[in-house]
């Protein structure tokens, strides 16, 4: 059948959050997602642990047992996909959405693979697709990265972390902890305000210490082979380096929305348009749910606080189709 009432796009925890109470309205779905499921938990560094405790990012009222109070990343993968398995929810993987268009009452749907019409949308395609680029001379070398994955590969080599939020301490901690020798450079005065509890005075005490090096107020201002340049407020400082871990933010593809038609506000968030209500957006029975309804403002929505738009969705889906 390629024919739906809703096909969600995105297997992330809250497209499937989506297809749980998609199925248990009784309504038929479809979720497409890209790469594998959950694809952007599966892309997060590996030794990653969730700032939410466990049952802050349970789905379809399914319990997330953890050991700790806070899980894992390898903990989430388990659970998202024991909900998957086990509610046999119906995802085709590998599948990116390439385009969609409307016609009469029905809208069509192109990926990678297929064709499907439906009678609405879901788009649940979170924010971790494309990076923030430095924008500077070098930051294309294989030996730069965005995704950060697992320490023990920069044992012993000079690495640079750019950004001081979660992802860039993380990452300085963890491959300083394995031998690397750590620099990081960081635009702001100090570290964010928005890192974990536990992983802020350690950081701040391995900087203070001395064993983490720290440019603040400072850009990376290009990457060499075997060194990079710094622009620090006393000037261009050029240090040794074997890596880059660029830390620097994602932001949701919002060109996605805005080829099919949804209204994005005109200020720097471009917040998509939709009604709180039902996570409706202009366009009739296209939705939103999840981290892209806050547009270039991807903090403010997180698994937690957004897992309630699938019941929001559904319920409307449910009022108007069956
Ligand atoms: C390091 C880190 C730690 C975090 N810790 C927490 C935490 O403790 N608690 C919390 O609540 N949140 C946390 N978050 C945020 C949370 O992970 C995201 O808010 C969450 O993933 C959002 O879920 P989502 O389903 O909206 O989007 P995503 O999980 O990003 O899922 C979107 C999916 O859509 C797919 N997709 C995109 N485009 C297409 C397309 N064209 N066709 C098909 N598929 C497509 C993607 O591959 C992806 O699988 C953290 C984020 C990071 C980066």
């Amino acid at each position: 059948m390629n024919n739906y009432d809703v096909i969600i796009i995105g297997a992330g925890p809250i497209g499937l959050a989506c297809g749980l109470e998609a199925q248990e309205a009784g309504l038929s779905y479809l979720i497409l997602e890209k790469g594998c499921l959950v694809n952007s938990l599966y892309n997060y560094p590996a030794n990653m642990t969730f700032f939410s405790t466990s049952e802050r990012l349970e789905i379809g009222d399914v319990p997330f047992v953890s050991n700790n109070a806070k899980p894992t990343r390898a903990e989430a993968l388990e659970y998202y996909r024991r909900v998957a398995v086990h509610r046999k929810l119906a995802i085709h993987l590998f599948e990116t959405v390439e385009s969609v268009t409307s016609q009469e009452n029905l809208y069509q749907i192109t990926t990678s693979k297929a064709q499907y019409s439906c009678k609405s949308i879901v788009i649940a395609t979170g924010f971790y697709d494309i990076p923030y680029l430095m924008e500077v001379e070098g930051e294309d070398l294989p030996k730069v990265t965005h995704y950060y994955e697992e320490p023990h590969f920069y044992s012993m080599q000079n690495v640079l972390v750019v950004g001081a939020n979660n992802s860039a301490v993380d990452a300085a901690l963890e491959t300083w902890r394995k031998g690397a020798n750590v620099t990081m450079v960081v635009r702001s005065e100090g570290i964010g305000e928005r890192v974990k509890y536990w992983a802020k005075p350690d950081i701040e005490n391995r900087i203070k210490e001395g064993s983490i090096q720290a440019f603040f107020n400072s850009e990376v201002a290009a990457i060499r082979q075997h060194e990079v340049d710094i622009k620090t407020p006393e000037g261009i400082v050029t240090i040794p380096n074997d890596y880059v871990i660029a830390m620097t933010g994602y932001q949701p593809n919002l060109t996605f929305l805005e080829k099919m038609g949804i209204e994005l506000s005109q200020d720097e968030i471009r917040k998509p348009f939709y009604d709180d209500k039902t996570q409706e957006t202009n366009l009739p029975n296209v939705f939103l749910a999840g981290v892209i309804c806050g547009g270039m403002n991807t903090h403010s929505l997180f698994i937690e606080n957004s897992r309630v738009h699938a019941t929001h969705i559904m319920d409307t889906l449910k009022k108007r189709f069956l």
